[in-house]
């Protein structure tokens, strides 16, 4: 048994996931050492090492469960910082830029290409959980995106939820789309998601693959009457739901005129709502709409540097998390959000809400629950998310070696208020995904070659 075991040593301070005081782990009186039996985390407390343990100092690090990303487009990751929507609101640029390369991504290599940069971006930034909103499937697509994406996950170790999107109705922006942006027919996007859930859903609560029914977005991509039909049998698979809702303004106003009601309430409407369903975005929400969230468990991905970089707003994420909401934190697509970090959007979070809500609007504390258990929870994996006895051992590193870390007096706050780092260490389901701060058997200079070939491919492709 001692051979199966890793002992996390030495700890400067523990971030354990929790709620209230429980967050900070006393070292001091509680013991800073974590051990892990195979996938799991089964002792905390100060332990002295077992006969042919493997033994990992932590000593001078912050110590904190993996990261939970709960929004992403991860085919967006060759997508980063185009000039032809780096200035443009959220409509403009979805024309003018995942749209319009959505068939530069019609190639099993360059998305699997763009998967993989994503993923490792994220498990740089102690990101052990990806939920991906990916949306390329469409009638005829010539290969299969769901085992593409999956296959990559494994490959890298992280833990993936597939929220399975597309569309059902040609939407505005696919006016002079591609064919890769032509709708499935219900029954075609219904019986791919349950192939899917065949293929590779796992229901444990420390599953490594879940899959969701996604359509991109309840108003824009399906017909009113699809929302139930994909509500319902989502519910028989014993599946969740997940989407985009009121990113935008335009989104509000959207509704208002075409379905006489808020987002919400429109939703609600379709038997969208639950502890089953959450949304990306949520930036423009009515005091009642954040009730009915928080009194219906329906969860939020709270993308703050996409809202920023898109102009869209900020998210009322505190008040839903005060209102006894669920949120979670997510880096939405690279398209929208240059930085696919998870510090860096920490940080953000951490910075948007006191501009807007005041010095007191979000601690650091909050920030890491709705990164850590707020993410898990949202997703229904409940044996992740927390440090604690019996839970999988999702385990980040973080050693405080940057300058910019070095002068703190709370330094347990570093993985939050000191923006990017690189950790050393990451466990994901007790395996060593990341070592010395890097990442096991992956040549980060060939995917950087890798990358740079793809990006100059697309270009001369857009230039001919
Ligand atoms: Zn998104």
């Amino acid at each position: 048994m001692s051979s199966s075991t890793i002992l996390i040593r030495g700890a400067k301070g523990i971030l354990t996931g929790l709620a209230g005081d429980a967050m900070r782990h006393d070292v001091a009186t509680q013991g800073a050492d974590i051990r892990v039996t195979g996938s799991t985390i089964t002792a905390i407390g100060q332990l002295e090492p077992l006969p042919d343990e493997k033994v990992i100092d932590a000593s001078g690090c912050i110590v904190m469960p993996g990261w939970v990303n709960t929004h992403h487009h991860l085919f967006q990751s060759l997508l980063k910082g185009i000039p032809a929507g780096i200035n443009l609101p959220l409509l403009g640029w979805l024309t003018a830029v995942p749209v319009s390369y959505r068939r530069h991504f019609d190639h099993e290599a360059v998305l699997r290409l763009a998967a993989r940069l994503g993923m490792v971006e994220l498990l740089l930034s102690g990101c052990t959980t990806v939920a991906d909103h990916q949306y390329h499937y469409y009638p005829g697509m010539p290969f299969d995106a769901s085992a593409a994406v999956f296959d990559e996950a494994e490959d890298l170790g992280v833990r993936f939820v597939l929220a399975r999107g597309g569309q059902t109705i040609k939407r505005e922006v696919d006016r002079n789309a591609p064919p890769q942006c032509q709708p499935e027919t219900l029954e075609q996007f219904l019986a791919s998601v349950e192939k899917d859930v065949h293929r590779y859903h796992d229901p444990a609560a420390d599953a490594m693959r879940r899959v969701v029914s996604a359509a991109t977005t309840p108003t824009w991509s399906v017909p009113p009457e699809h929302l139930k039909p994909m509500a319902r049998e989502a519910r028989r698979l014993g599946i969740r739901l997940h989407s985009h809702l009121s990113e935008t303004k335009d989104y509000i106003t959207y509704c208002k005129e075409v379905h006489n009601c808020s987002p919400v309430e429109f939703v609600e409407q379709h038997e969208w709502l639950g502890e089953d369903v959450w949304f990306a975005h949520l930036v423009h929400l009515t005091p009642a709409e954040i009730q009915t969230l928080a009194a219906t468990g329906t969860g939020m991905a709270h993308c703050p540097q996409s809202n920023c970089r898109l102009g869209s707003g900020v998210a009322p994420a505190p008040a839903l998390m005060k209102a006894g909401g669920r949120v979670s934190l997510a880096v939405d697509g690279a398209a929208s959000n240059e930085a696919a970090d998870m510090y860096h959007e920490a940080h953000t979070a951490w910075m948007v809400h006191r501009a807007v809500g005041g010095a007191d609007a979000i601690s650091a504390e909050d920030v890491v629950r709705m990164g850590t258990f707020g993410g898990a929870q949202i997703l229904g994996l409940d044996a992740v998310g927390t440090l604690e006895v019996g839970k999988a051992a999702d385990i980040v590193v973080m050693p405080l070696n940057e300058p910019r870390q070095w002068g703190l007096h709370d330094p347990i706050i570093a993985p939050v208020v000191s923006g990017a780092a690189r950790p050393s260490t990451v466990l994901c389901a007790g395996k060593i995904v990341v070592e010395n701060g890097a990442i096991p058997g992956l040549d980060l200079e060939a995917l950087k070659a890798d990358a740079d070939e793809a990006v100059a491919t697309i270009l001369k492709a857009r230039a001919a």
